[in-house]
Parts: structure tokens; C-alpha cells; sequence
């Protein structure tokens, strides 16, 4: 149990995690990946290549020893990791794994400095956070498992169509080999996808946000084809687009996260850019089959109109329900563009009088940077952070 003099020891080795910086965790992922390769199938590899995982684990190490003493300003984050922790199937044996190389790593980067009394205050600070996960995640895999067409663990699920949206995003539905029911899930939330790439190495977990309303039957996912150099293609994205055929079996672990829409009788706004937009398919349909009363705003920003997704799809459920809609493009192709739409960035300011800004609830989904613009003007137009509800495609990022 973590004691005053504990957490005392790691306050004060606040300034050595810093000093360390990111350097720490690609040291601890060196050390883990060597003696633990099995764990490659279940980190994400590419994000070992470009560094944002290092930043990502940093993060969150920092941020726990920066909150020892006040664990509750933590809580949304383990949320989260709880929730994409079970979309990897981490189990409570990994955290032995884990906790093990970081106490080496510390070991071996702060020899001096990583006493026997730090050593004890890690381990127990270590052990008191990795079982408040393991707890949680049991409870999570636990529903799922027990609900109606749950399951834990990966499920084999045929890939039963395959369907472009746009020149770059995909679509698959998939259906259970067994033929069994699927979960139902919080529409805004994700699959976690596990495949052998041909091109890689080790078996390889993505989380694909579902886009589609949960029908009892299959599930859709939607994925963009990433990156366009030659040695820096998604690995994952790429397969799925290039070798993934109807017919096709893959490995699914069951619907998680904790960006979902919440119903409050209140108007809402879905903003996403790209292929942000796969929740807001989810979130629309079920919006339009609850007959959702309030007024719904759908936005979404992309690059041209060939890479604009679901346009048939949305164009019948706002026009049927007479809901609002607005499509930017970056650098259109025609002059014409469609109806409703405006070229360069989304720019909120041109319909600010049709936002709910008093009282609407915003769920945005789209890369950092755009949502970084987008929740900056909402709070310039007095909408409270309460109100705004994000998605990262990625390691974490507060906005
Ligand atoms: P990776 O191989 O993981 O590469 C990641 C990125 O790095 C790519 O952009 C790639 O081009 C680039 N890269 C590769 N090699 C290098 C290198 N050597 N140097 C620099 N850069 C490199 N994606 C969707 O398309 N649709 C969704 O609905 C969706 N929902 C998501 C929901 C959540 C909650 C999360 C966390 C992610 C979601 N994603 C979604 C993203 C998805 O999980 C994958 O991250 C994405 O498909 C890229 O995976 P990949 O294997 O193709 O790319």
C-alpha cells in the first residue's frame, strides 16, 4: 500500500523523470522488446519506429507521479487507457512485464539517484496504479463477455462486403464466422482489429471506430489508406485496403472506448475532418432511428470532394430529418462543390448563428490540429468544455 513517505519518495524524483525525458521510455521499450519480443504483437511496432508511443508512455508516467497525491484528477484518463487497454487484450500478467522493465530502466538510466527506499516507493506506486487497471479492465471484459453476443478475447468475423467511401477510406462490414449475434455498443466507439500483416512482421492490433448504428447482426468499419511514401505506408490500413478481401477472416476483440454519444435532450453538433467522420456515422444513424427531436448539425472538413466520405449515406439522413449540414474543402477540385459546402478551413464563425452554442453538446473527431481550431472557436463563442466531446486516431493528445 502506497504510504505518505511514498509518495513523498516520488514527488521528489519528479525532476529525474523529467530530466530523463522521453529518453526513459524508448530506453524501457528497448529493454521490454528484447527480453519480451511476445509483446510486439501486442504494442503497436510502427509507433515504436516514429517515437509517439515513447511520448505517449512519458506522458503518462509523468503525469502519474505529477498526481500521487491527487489520483482522482487521473480518473478520465484511466478510463480511457482502461478501455484501449481491453481493445489489446491486455491481461494481468503484462503488467508484471511492465512494471518489471520500468523499475529496470530506472534502474539502469539513474543508477545514483534509484536508491532502495525509491526503489520501494516505485514498486508499490507502480503495483497500486497497475491494479487499479487490472481491476477495471476485468470488470470491462466481464460485461462484454456476459451481454448479449459478447465475447472476450478475438472472435473470427468474416469480412462479408468492402465498400470504397472515398478515394482513400474503405469500408468493411463483418459478421461473425460463427454465426452467432455481435455486442451492441455506445454509438463513438471503437473495434480492436487483429490481423498478420503480409508486410510485417508480427501480428498487429488497430482500434477502428465502428460507423454504423449496432444492428445486432455485423459490424461496419471504415478506414483510411495511410501515408503515401513508399517506406512510410500504414501497415495495418494498407493490408486492409490492398489484401483484405470479401471473404476474408479476421480477428476482432470487442467493441470499447469512452468517446460515446450520451443522450441529454439537447441539441447536437458532430464536427469531424477526414476520416474522423467513422463515430459520426455511428452517431447520425442512431440519432435519425431514436427520432431524435432536438435540432443535430452535421459539419465535416476534407481535402476535395474526392475525399469526402459518406455522402450519399448522410445526404439522406439530414435531408430526410431536415437537419443541418455543412461541408468545407480544403482545395475543391470543381468550382462548383455541392450544396451546402464552403472551400479552406472549417471556419464556425459562417454559421454561428445556427450553432446551439448555449446548450448544444459537440462531438468533435478529426486529426489534433484540426480539433485543437475547432475547440478553440467553440470556446471563443462561449460553448464550456463540458460540452465538447473529443476523439483522438491516435496515442492521446489533451486538447
Ligand atoms: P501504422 O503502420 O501504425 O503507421 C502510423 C502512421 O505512421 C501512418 O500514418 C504511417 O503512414 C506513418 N508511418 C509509417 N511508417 C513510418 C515511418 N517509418 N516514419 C514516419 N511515419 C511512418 N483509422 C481509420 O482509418 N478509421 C477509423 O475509424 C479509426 N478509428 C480509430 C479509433 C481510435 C480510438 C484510434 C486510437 C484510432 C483509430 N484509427 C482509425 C486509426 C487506426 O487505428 C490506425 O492507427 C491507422 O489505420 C493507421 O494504422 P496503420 O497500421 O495503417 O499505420
Amino acid at each position: 500500500m502506497l504510504n505518505n513517505n511514498h509518495i513523498e519518495i516520488i514527488k521528489s524524483t519528479i525532476p529525474l523523470l523529467e530530466s530523463a525525458g522521453p529518453a526513459l521510455t524508448q530506453h524501457f521499450y528497448q529493454r521490454m522488446f528484447s527480453h519480451n519480443p511476445e509483446l510486439k504483437d501486442i504494442f503497436n511496432m510502427t509507433h515504436q519506429k516514429t517515437g509517439r508511443q515513447s511520448v505517449a508512455l512519458f506522458e503518462a508516467v509523468a503525469a502519474y507521479a505529477k498526481n500521487i497525491e491527487n489520483l482522482a484528477a487521473l480518473t478520465t484518463a484511466v478510463e480511457r487507457i482502461a478501455h484501449k487497454h481491453t481493445s489489446f487484450n491486455i491481461k494481468a500478467e503484462h503488467y508484471q512485464i511492465v512494471g518489471h522493465h520500468l523499475i529496470e530502466t530506472l534502474r539502469e538510466l539513474a543508477p545514483d539517484a534509484f536508491t532502495k527506499e525509491v526503489e520501494e516507493a516505485w514498486t508499490e506506486a507502480y503495483l497500486f496504479l497497475a491494479q487499479i487497471f487490472i481491476d477495471r479492465e476485468e470488470e470491462l471484459y466481464q460485461l462484454r463477455e456476459k451481454a448479449t453476443g459478447g465475447w472476450r478475447g478475438t472472435r473470427r468475423f468474416v469480412v462479408t462486403d468492402k465498400k470504397p467511401e472515398s478515394e482513400l477510406v474503405m469500408s468493411f462490414v463483418l459478421t461473425p464466422e460463427d454465426g452467432g449475434k455481435v455486442l451492441d455498443y455506445e454509438v463513438g466507439q471503437y473495434l480492436g482489429v487483429q490481423v498478420t500483416p503480409s508486410k510485417g512482421e508480427n501480428v498487429e492490433i488497430r482500434q477502428y471506430s465502428l460507423s454504423q448504428a449496432p444492428n445486432g447482426e455485423n459490424y461496419r468499419i471504415s478506414v483510411k489508406k495511410e501515408g503515401n511514401n513508399s517506406d512510410q505506408l500504414g501497415l495495418v490500413s494498407h493490408y486492409l485496403h490492398d489484401e483484405v478481401e470479401v471473404g476474408a477472416v479476421i480477428e476482432i476483440l470487442p467493441p470499447a472506448g469512452d468517446f460515446f454519444y450520451t443522450e441529454v435532450n439537447k441539441p447536437v453538433v458532430l464536427i469531424s475532418a477526414g476520416v474522423g467522420c467513422t463515430p459520426m456515422q455511428a452517431m447520425l444513424q442512431q440519432l435519425a432511428k431514436d427520432g431524435k427531436s432536438d435540432p443535430v448539425t452535421y459539419l465535416h472538413a476534407c481535402e476535395n470532394e474526392q475525399q469526402h466520405s459518406f455522402i450519399d449515406e448522410v445526404d439522406t439522413i439530414v435531408s430526410a430529418k431536415g437537419w443541418n449540414h455543412r461541408v468545407w474543402y480544403r482545395e475543391p477540385l470543381s468550382a462548383e462543390g455541392i450544396n451546402n459546402s464552403s472551400t479552406g478551413l472549417m471556419d464556425l464563425a459562417q454559421i454561428k448563428d445556427a450553432l446551439p452554442t448555449n446548450v448544444g453538446h459537440f462531438y468533435t473527431c478529426g486529426p489534433v490540429i484540426f480539433m485543437d481550431h475547432v475547440v478553440k472557436q467553440l470556446e471563443s463563442m462561449g460553448v464550456e468544455r463540458e460540452r465538447i466531446h473529443y476523439e483522438v486516431f491516435g496515442p492521446h493528445a489533451n486538447l
